[in-house]
């Protein structure tokens, strides 16, 4: 861990060894099917009771209100798709869909591919912070919405939306809304009364658990059609033998996510803004991208730097041992600019230079002091 310096925990986050040894019996020993009847299995069937429980417990839900899922892709496919054809199935005129432009694409896509089967999907804009309002989605809904689903907070420049506000709304006007809380997770509060969201998506390898595994919260009495036929799994929402080890090891890692949230997030806030601040001022031109805290995640930094090309910065900062993305892992390798700087009113020129630095758990005030030593070295080399 200490030949490089990772600053990407937006992308993924290495596994906790105290969720690994959770885990490690359920793959090994205790690899019964919750399902079978023999004792050891009802075993198992009792550990799943209880994962869904602590679950349920950190979201204020209810225990069967969680399906456990493949993680955050499939938690938002599930969402989307899962709502949108039972609405419609039970009243045709309900065909239409409001999210907004700086989802994840696991949103954005699903959104596209539910226009191809005859659904209107409202993008709502955003401004220059990446903040969409409530009185934005107000404005947009129809006696045709379906469903509404707007992230927690954006997994590229970290702002944090109005989701009460918005679920307030929702509520109001009788509307399904569902927010992908995946980037959220472990450093905001998942109170779905508080939030007052009906649909809520987490991913365990974004919290230091396993990659694979995530839950989808769907509040009793929401309509919802299961996408994956098959066993009586998940109470018919979801088909397949659970996963127990990885459900376990969602379980453990949100648990301690939650134990230690407000000692992470004191802790990253300040090296973060310690970072933000020492970039701003050294760096010539560089801009923050994104709101300002407290609208903003605890680890999220995220740079412009006019005339230097993002890639380009990335392959210097690796060169001198620090691990960091430009716009999001998933979009990486395409040559596209950042489809949220664009919704955010950038210029496709200086949505090429961004670069994002996200902080984890593991990060330590000299790496950061590292950071912020490369970083001007870096933009002075690449500008001259
Ligand atoms: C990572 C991420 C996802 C996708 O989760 P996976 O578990 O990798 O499929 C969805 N939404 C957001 C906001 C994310 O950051």
């Amino acid at each position: 861990m200490n030949e490089y310096i990772y600053l990407d925990n937006a992308a993924t986050t290495p596994l906790d060894p105290v969720v690994l040894a959770a885990m490690t019996p359920y793959f090994t020993e205790r690899f019964f099917n919750p399902s079978s009847r023999y004792g050891p299995a009802q075993n198992n069937k009792r550990v799943l009771d209880s994962a869904r429980e602590s679950v349920a417990r950190i979201l204020n839900a209810r225990p069967n209100e969680i399906i456990f899922t493949s993680g955050g892709s499939e938690s938002d496919n599930l969402a989307l798709k899962g709502v949108a054809y039972a609405r419609r199935a039970r009243n045709p005129k309900l065909n239409h869909i409001i999210t907004t432009s700086i989802e994840h694409h696991a949103v954005l896509y699903t959104a596209k591919n539910l226009e191809e089967h005859g659904f209107e999907v409202t993008y709502l804009p955003v401004d220059r912070e990446g903040r969409v309002s409530a009185s934005q989605v107000a404005a947009a809904i129809r006696p045709e919405t379906a469903l509404i689903s707007v992230m927690l907070a954006n997994n590229e420049v970290g702002t944090i939306q109005p989701i009460t506000e918005i679920g307030a709304i929702a509520r109001k006007a009788g509307i399904p809304f569902h927010t992908d809380a995946v980037q959220a997770a472990g450093a905001l509060p998942l109170d779905v009364e508080a939030l007052q969201v009906d649909l809520l998506s987490i991913s365990a390898h974004k919290f230091y658990g396993p990659k694979g595994v995530g839950a989808l919260y769907i509040r009793r009495g929401i309509p919802f059609e299961p996408q994956i036929q098959g066993g009586e799994q998940e109470r018919n929402r979801r088909a397949g033998t659970e996963n127990l080890p990885e459900i376990i090891g969602l379980v453990a890692a949100l648990t301690l996510a939650y134990r230690d949230m407000t000692d992470n997030n004191r802790r990253l806030t300040e090296l973060r803004d310690k970072l933000i601040a020492e970039v701003l001022e050294n760096v010539p031109g560089a801009i923050l991208n994104g709101a300002h805290p407290p609208q903003r995640l605890p680890s999220n930094a995220n740079f412009c730097f006019e005339g230097v090309n993002g890639e380009t910065i990335l392959l210097e900062l690796e060169n001198r041992g620090i691990l960091c993305s430009s716009g999001s892992a998933c979009a990486a390798g395409s040559s596209d600019p950042s489809h949220v700087l664009m919704a955010m009113g950038y210029e496709e020129e200086l949505a090429h230079t961004a670069v994002r630095l996200t902080l984890g758990k593991h990060t330590t005030p000299a790496e950061i002091e590292r950071v912020i030593k490369a970083l001007p070295e870096v933009i002075a080399l690449l500008r001259e």
